[in-house]
């Protein structure tokens, strides 16, 4: 299996194939894309606009849109335009939420990633009776599908853009429901059969997401994607996400508990973090999951120990204000400690520590290696001389 498990302390990513989304790689070894989602209304040019740039300025690398009807995939031309000449070229994804062909076609025109969902891909009656799909009906169906889906795969395969294959657990077509049932076996062959479509039609950029709100069911879906692929000789990037997942702390947590666990096995290529708060919301949280994993690094990793009865001074405060302080530079890794007591080892191979010395008197580091003491209401300030002097210092 390619499922790989951090030995090294390092995560060996999945090997997948590069696949474009203008001007960002996802898979093929990038680093693991940031995305969002905007959510004002695409014909609302102005908003849609500054919403795109607003999100692209705080690091979401590729923007999402939504595309109900066949006037917001025409309001993707002025809207793409005005992003090009007025910010710069975001990447940016038509999200078709149905089978709307002639929408999918006109969004595929200004965009550089249509993401289709294979659960709305629904052509048969539903059967209330719930009885089974003979095969015979299973595949007259997939014809069907495959004469709808071809014009739009031919016109990303010719324009180099790519597809989402974006699967959910929630809206699974009757006939994968009925057949494989509400399960990630079920969420798997969906994704496949509609790769086996882009394949047949040499498109080969794709990229697959496999959604739930339920954690281990994301987690189990994407696990089983991987295996089907490995044993299909499939090497298709994966977007991952937990869908719904809420707000607040609760939200955050979900969302890292599906994303962070996929990640650490070598899963994943792309990630947005879906929360019930505005989209700006999300990118820190996924940048944060990236960086703890040590995936990427984009902030100051910060080391602090939980505090205790030895602890010499307000740790938390110091720790805010040597945040405070600090936080803009990308790169470094500062530990703040309430004493020495187990060693400087427990700084984690901080580049530099603020570690209690006695009271009113902190310790300042490099490396594992004791600078100078001085009186705790200087710390900070000699925190940021010492990284001054350095050279590591840049102004906010
Ligand atoms: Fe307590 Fe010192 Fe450990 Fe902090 S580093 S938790 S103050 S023993």
């Amino acid at each position: 299996s390619s499922i790989c498990l951090a030995t090294d302390g390092k995560i060996q990513r999945r090997q997948t194939r590069p696949v474009p989304v203008g001007s960002i790689t996802i898979g093929g070894g990038h680093p693991v894309a940031v995305q969002s989602m905007i959510n004002e209304d695409t014909l609302d040019i102005d908003a849609s606009v500054a919403a795109i740039r607003r999100l692209h300025e705080i690091g979401c690398e590729i923007v999402r849109v939504t595309v109900p009807s066949m006037a917001h995939a025409k309001a993707m031309e002025e809207i793409r335009h005005r992003v090009f000449t007025t910010y710069q070229p975001v990447p940016l994804v038509a999200d078709v939420h149905h089978n709307g062909l002639k929408i999918a076609l006109e969004a595929a025109k200004h965009v550089d990633n249509v993401r289709i969902n294979p659960g709305l891909y629904v052509f048969e009656k539903p059967k209330l009776d719930r009885t089974e799909y003979t095969q015979a009906e299973f595949d007259e169906i997939g014809d069907r599908i495959r004469e709808t889906l071809e014009p739009l795969v031919v016109s990303l395969r010719d324009q180099n853009k790519s597809m989402r294959i974006g699967v959910n657990h929630g809206s699974l077509a009757e006939r994968m429901l009925f057949t494989y049932g509400d399960t990630p076996e079920g969420m798997v062959e969906s994704a496949l059969e509609f790769i086996r479509i882009c394949e047949s039609l040499n498109f080969y950029n794709l990229e697959i997401s496999l959604k739930a709100s339920n954690v281990p069911v994301m987690i189990s879906a994407n696990r089983l994607m991987v295996q089907r692929m490995d044993e299909l000789g499939m090497n298709y990037p994966l977007h991952l996400g937990v869908t719904e997942a809420g707000d607040g702390e609760y939200g955050r947590i979900k969302s890292t508990a599906g994303i962070g666990t996929l990640l650490a096995e070598g899963i994943g290529d792309t990630i947005r973090v879906s929360l019930t708060e505005a989209p700006e919301k999300e990118i820190p949280v996924c940048y944060s999951i990236l960086q703890a994993l040590g995936l990427r690094r984009t902030m100051v990793e910060y080391v602090a120990c939980p505090s205790c009865g030895r602890t010499l001074f307000n740790l938390e405060e110091v720790l805010h204000q040597v945040r405070a302080a600090t936080n803009h530079l990308t790169g470094l890794n500062i530990a703040v400690m309430g004493c020495i007591v187990n060693g400087p080892g427990e700084m984690a191979d901080a580049d530099y520590g603020y570690v209690g010395k006695q009271a009113g008197y902190i310790a300042l580091y490099r490396g594992r290696e004791e600078i100078k003491k001085v009186p705790e209401d200087r710390g900070v300030e000699e925190l940021i001389n010492l990284i001054k002097a350095d050279g590591r210092w840049v102004d906010p």
